[in-house]
Parts: structure tokens; sequence; C-alpha cells
């Protein structure tokens, strides 16, 4: 099934507004065992009108944003109706569910609000609960002249990824047909260099009919992309799982910190974490994720030295002797944050970001990780990610999450 994205708006390409749909539908597209085809961007006025004319012409599915609104730059529905040749109505039940949505909020609504209870004649009103603008879905059989669905979206994503859980995924399923409706997996792996995993696995799964292989690389991770059949994707998953299951992190695209907090919660354990050169990082992406109030209970950021002894009893004599960035420092910052915050687990990170402070047996880059654990032997390991200094951030949080996983998995 070719299905195309249509962003509109003019704060797009004047770079004021990152066009992140494009992105969000790619994912969300891929859940479903489906691509974008082609992604375009256009002003917002008449330069719809072609665009949307050329997508018609060779997609099966065309998703369409913004330009729902009530200013008179809001076009996008005036547009399509003349493209596709099909009649504006005012639909009724948008009226009135947009006059309820200003009479909770206590406010007048505008006349210029009307003309988004505007529909094309035939199509279905997609309800918007979290907005004004409801969407339109136009089926192919409606389209006199193409044999494309139309969906036209609000902009705000607030409103726009309800709208398409609720009313686009389930029509894009029924569109796209079960016979040739293909499953994806995205197995993320951490750990393991990306060349690693392809050659570890990328013969063998070639080897599998019907199996489409992608992956992607980013900062600590690579990702495995399957697209096929159930037959295929399980053979597929097996391969991968043979070769790499220490390192999978997960099997449905889930963050590590998403899949730590489960552990978490799984096993009844609470984290703490102990913080230097990531900045509270690994705090932040553990609390990113709905639920984490249940296993973590601290952060602490202990950037200097003297915060590392008074927050976390770290020696100074120590911190002296060896350095700040040493093993004996992740051990004892561990083991702090372990007994100061009575959690059950603990992390800490202490490394060398740069560009300024590396030496030739501690060069910019070096990293140690600590876990502690009640009832078990703290355990403190060297890492490296020589980079700039938010990409050095990422890595060793990365590294320092995946420190827990395997902790709590026992691997
Ligand atoms: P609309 O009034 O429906 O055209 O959408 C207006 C608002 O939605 C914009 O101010 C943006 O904040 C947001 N928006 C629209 N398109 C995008 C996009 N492609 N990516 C991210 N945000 C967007
Ligand atoms: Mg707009």
């Amino acid at each position: 099934m070719r299905i195309e994205i249509l962003n509109t708006g003019s704060e797009l390409l004047l770079g004021n507004t990152l066009n992140t749909h494009g992105a969000w539908f790619g994912r969300e597209l891929f859940k479903l065992g489906l691509r974008i085809e082609r992604q375009t961007t256009v002003p917002d006025g008449e330069a719809i009108r072609e665009a949307l004319s050329d997508i018609l012409s060779r997609a099966d599915a065309v998703i369409v944003t913004g330009g729902l609104g009530p200013t008179s730059d809001d076009l996008t529905r005036e547009i399509t109706a003349e493209v596709l040749g099909v009649e504006l109505m005012i639909d009724e039940a948008a009226m009135r569910s947009m006059e309820a949505f200003f009479a909770l909020r206590n406010k007048p609504m505008a006349e210029s609000n009307r003309k988004q209870a505007l529909s094309l004649v035939g199509a279905d009103v997609l309800p918007n609960p979290n907005g004004t603008a409801p969407g339109v879905y136009v089926p192919p059989r409606l389209n006199g002249r193409s044999n494309c669905a139309v969906f036209l979206l609000p902009g705000p994503p607030r409103e726009l990824y309800p709208m398409y859980h609720a009313e686009v995924a389930p029509r894009l399923k029924a569109l796209a047909g079960l016979e040739n409706q293909n499953d994806a997996l995205e197995l993320k792996l951490t750990g393991v260099g990306e060349s690693e995993v392809q050659d570890g696995i990328d013969a063998k799964l070639a080897q599998i009919p019907g199996l489409e292989v992608g992956y992607c690389a980013h900062i600590g991770e690579v990702d495995v992309r399957l697209i096929g059949g159930d037959d295929a994707l399980s053979a597929g998953r097996k391969i991968v799982l043979d070769r790499f299951a220490p390192y999978l992190v997960s099997d449905d695209g889930s963050s590590i910190e998403k899949t730590v907090v489960r552990l978490l919660r799984e096993q009844n354990m609470t984290l703490a974490t102990a913080e230097s050169c990531t900045g509270g990082l690994i705090s932040n992406r553990i609390t990113n994720v709905p639920g984490s109030s249940k296993v973590f209970t601290h952060g602490f950021i202990t950037y200097s030295n003297e915060a590392k002894r008074d927050l976390l009893n770290v020696s100074w004599q120590d911190i002296e002797m060896h350095g700040a960035v040493s093993e004996i420092v992740a051990r004892q910052m561990a083991e702090g944050a372990l007994s100061v915050s009575s959690a059950s687990i603990s992390v800490s990170v202490t490394g060398i970001a740069g560009p300024d402070g590396g030496t030739p047996e501690k060069p910019v880059g070096t990293l140690w990780i600590g876990v502690a654990r009640l009832g078990m032997e703290t355990t403190a390991f060297r890492a490296f990610h020589p980079r700039n200094r938010k990409d050095f951030k990422l890595g060793a949080s990365q590294t320092a999450l995946d420190a827990v996983r395997k902790n709590l998995l026992g691997c």
C-alpha cells in the first residue's frame, strides 16, 4: 500500500516549527507493518493544490496534516474538496460538538470557527475531543478523480495523535486488507556494534523468504527491523535471539529506560542514581517513563568532588589518590547512593566528558560505572565513549541503564 504524508504549514518551512509528523507517522505506521512512501511539506495556502493533485495520481492513501484551523490561511478542506470535485457542507454534529467545546470552557465561539465544521459531502467527520477542528476522511470510492483514500488531520500533536489512533489507524488497517497485512518487529539491541550485529545475522536472515530486514544505529543502540508475515517474523526473531539474546532491550521498539522500569516493577525493586558526568540524564530518562515513581527513589547529581563526599560519603582520600574518575570512586558513589536512599539497586557514573581534562591513562571519553545492590557485591567497569559532550552523556547514560538491565536479568 503506497501511503504518502502531506504536511502543510508555512511555519514548517520557515524553520519555526520542527516537522515532527513525518517521523511520528513513520514509527506509527511501521507498527502496522506499513510504510510511508514519500513525505511532502508545503506552505499554507495554494501550494497544497498541486502537491495533493500529484499525490492523488500515484498513492493509495494520503495523510494531510495542518490547515484545518479557523484562519484565512487554513485552506486544506476547501482545496481538497476542489481537487477531488466534491462539494463542501456544514456537518451539524461537528458544529454541535464545537459549540460544546467552547461552552465547556466558558468562551464565546468566534464566527471564523464555523468553517471548521465544514466537511466534504459523503466523507466521514473524525471527532476531535482535544480541539476544535474535526478531521475528515474521504474514502477511495467517493473520490471520483482518484483511487486514493484521503485523511485530513489537525496539525497540533495533542489533537493529531489521539485522532490517528482512534480514527486513522483502524481505517488504514482495513484499507491495507488482512491478506496482505504484514507485521513488523523492531528488536533493540544495546552494548553491541552495528557491524557486529549485521555480521552475526544478516546472511541467515537473507535466507528467510518474504522477510525484509533493516538496521539503524543510534548512540549505544542498534535497531534491527524485520517486516514480513507471521512465519517469516518468528523465524527472523529466532535468528536474532539465538545470537544476541543478552543484548536485547526490547522487541516492540521500547526504550531501554522503559525496559528498566518494567524490570524493576516486576521484581519489586527500587532504583537510585549517582551521576557525575551525565548531569542527571539517567534520572531524566528514567522519569520520562510513566510509572517510574513506583520504582525510582533518588537521583543524586554529584558533579563536584565535594558533592560526592558530602552527599554520597565518597572518601576524600580516595578521590585525591585515584581521581574522581576511577573504579573506587564509582563503587563508593553507587554504595553511597544505595545506603542514603534505601533503594534496592543503584547505578553510578563518573567520567571525563572533555574536551579538556583527559590524560594518557584516562583520555577524554573514559567512564567508570558502578552498580550496587542490596545483598550483592558491588560491581564496577570501565567504558569509553570518545565523543562530543552531548553524545558522551547519552552514551554514558545508555551504558549505565544497560548495566542496571543486565544486573536485573542476571546477565
Ligand atoms: P494547524 O493549525 O492545524 O495548521 O496546526 C498548527 C500547529 O500544529 C502549529 O503551530 C504547530 O505547532 C503544529 N504542527 C503543525 N504541523 C506540524 C508538523 N508537521 N510537525 C510538528 N508540529 C506541527
Ligand atoms: Mg497551520
